[in-house]
Order: C-alpha cells, then sequence, then structure tokens
C-alpha cells in the first residue's frame, strides 16, 4: 500500500512539473553547474540544442562552437572515465572521439565529446571550473565544437543541458515552416487553400527552427503541439530522454520515430475524411517564446 501512494505520488509530481515550469530554474539553482566552456559569448557559441532529429536518432547534448580553447568541469566531482585516441591508435575512431566523462555525485554525470587529443593527467577529484581537455574535433565531427552531455540517474536518463546550465538569451520565438503529407519517399507541401486527394492514412509533417541571437542559429524546440480540428493529436517536450524497453523514449514516453520523420516534426500518422480539415502548430523554445501557425486545407478521399 505504501508504495503505491509513493508511486502517485510520483506521478502527481511528474504531472506538477508541466504545470510549474519553475522546477527548471530550481534545478539550475540546486546543482550550480557552469558552462564548459568559459566565454561571454556562450549565446553566440550554442550551435545545437538537445532533442533535435539527426535523421534517426536524438542530438543528446548542447554543441558549443570551438577549437583549440579549455574544456572546464561544469562542477565539482570524480573522473568517472576518459577515452583518448592515444589509449589505442591502431583501432577505429569512436563517434564521440576522445572523451571524458566527470561524475558530480547523486547520479549526475557530465561528458565532453570531440576532444582534442592530448594526454589528460587528471587524477581522481576534479573541481569546479577545472580544465579536462581542450576542445577539438575528433570523432564524428565537422568542423571544431564541443559536444556536451549532462546525464542523471546514473546515465539511465540524458536531460537536456539548458534547464541545468546558466540561461542564455534568447528572445526570438520559433520559426514555423511548411506543412508536409508524405507518400512514400517523396513529400508534399501543403499551404492553407489548397486541395488534397488521399487515398489513405499518410504521416503529415511540419518544419519548425529556432534561431538564436544570431539568424543562423537552427535550433529544435522544447515544445511541440499539434492540434487537428481543435483536438489535440501529439503533445510532447524535449525536457529529457530515457533508456526504457531497448530504447530512448521522451517525457511523454514517445520514441524519436514517433516524433520526427526526414529530420522534420511528426504531426502525426493522420486519417484525414473528405472535408476541410486545420492542423494548428504550437512551438515553444527554451526560453518559452512562443509560435502558433494553423493550416486550413480541403482533402478528397479517392478510398
Ligand atoms: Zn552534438
Amino acid at each position: 500500500m505504501k508504495s503505491f501512494t509513493l508511486l502517485y505520488l510520483l506521478v502527481f509530481l511528474i504531472h506538477c512539473k508541466e504545470f510549474f515550469p519553475s522546477i527548471q530554474s530550481q534545478d539550475k539553482k540546486h546543482w550550480n553547474f557552469t558552462w564548459p566552456v568559459h566565454t561571454d559569448q556562450i549565446s553566440d557559441r550554442v550551435s545545437s540544442v538537445f532533442g533535435e532529429s539527426r535523421w534517426d536518432h536524438f542530438h543528446n547534448g548542447v554543441d558549443i562552437s570551438s577549437y583549440l580553447e579549455k574544456v572546464h568541469s561544469i562542477g565539482e566531482g570524480k573522473l568517472l572515465y576518459t577515452r583518448y585516441s592515444s589509449d589505442d591508435p591502431f583501432h577505429e575512431e569512436w563517434g564521440s572521439g576522445d572523451t571524458v566523462w566527470i561524475d558530480h555525485g547523486k547520479g549526475a554525470y557530465s561528458a565532453y565529446y570531440h576532444l582534442h587529443p592530448s594526454h589528460g593527467n587528471l587524477g581522481i577529484s576534479i573541481q569546479n571550473g577545472q580544465e579536462i581537455g581542450i576542445t577539438g574535433n575528433t570523432g564524428h565531427s565537422s568542423g571544431g565544437h564541443l559536444h556536451f552531455v549532462l546525464s542523471l540517474e546514473y546515465g539511465r536518463k540524458i536531460v537536456n543541458p539548458l534547464i541545468y546550465l546558466p540561461s542564455i538569451v534568447d528572445e526570438t520565438a520559433p520559426l514555423i515552416g511548411g506543412l508536409f503529407v508524405h507518400v512514400g519517399e517523396s513529400y508534399t507541401n501543403i499551404n492553407s487553400g489548397d486541395s488534397i486527394s488521399l487515398s489513405d492514412t499518410f504521416p503529415f509533417t511540419v518544419l519548425i527552427q529556432d534561431s538564436g541571437v544570431r539568424k543562423s542559429q537552427r535550433f529544435g524546440v522544447q515544445n511541440v503541439q499539434f492540434n487537428l480540428n481543435g483536438k489535440p493529436v501529439q503533445k510532447s517536450n524535449f525536457n529529457s530522454i530515457q533508456f526504457e524497453n531497448e530504447d530512448w523514449l521522451n517525457e511523454n514516453g514517445f520514441k524519436f520515430n514517433d516524433l520526427f520523420l526526414r529530420d522534420r516534426y511528426l504531426v502525426g500518422n493522420l486519417a484525414l475524411p473528405s472535408g476541410e480539415h486545420t492542423i494548428e502548430v504550437v512551438a515553444t523554445d527554451f526560453h518559452g517564446n512562443m509560435a502558433v501557425k494553423s493550416f486550413t486545407f480541403y482533402v478528397t478521399r479517392t478510398k
């Protein structure tokens, strides 16, 4: 009975999180982490965020444009793991390249990928802000950057680092681009006022991009909601992903393939009858800047 009550409380708390986003700022204060690259232009330097589509998987960290700069531990902890290409020069390089993992206690780990080749005699104890490497371009990386990963619950959960690191500036709402219907490998753009013929259930996607302080920054978003004729068909956030049943699921229990198709946000596999339909897209970025766009079109069902 006791464990049932506890479970109920846990479920309640998880639901609370949706209604009380201030919990996120408490997380920031609780951990007191600092950015791994020390620059007063961090808002300009972030080049990708957590939860973006990478064709067949979630981008599981933030990318910071940087080359040959010091990498600092985001907090104090213990060295958990290092993997340097020089450890085994005859082995094919891993995707993450030269990598350092730090254990911050209470199940929190941070990871630093694509480091410049260097021998780190780091010792076991790591101080807050200690230099632990140099930014580089090792592994699967096209251009110097640091891929930074933050994990909780001893690696079972990977979280959006922007929730835990000091805030960056982003005053621009996401840009909602085109709506598409996919038939096999091909797809068609649907504009408001269009008439389309459909013979079956097909996936619908939408292009959503969020720019940061620079217009050229192209980020994913934190929350998406898709409404069909006034009713929600999909509501998701990109706060964290968790490994369950041999797959990574977001907080809403969705797999990558439930959320993305061809690097676009998946509205859903929709069976639309003949008539007028409206798809409303609501997207929020990591600062709470919101964008809304509606597409109204006419369907003729041929089967
Ligand atoms: Zn990355």
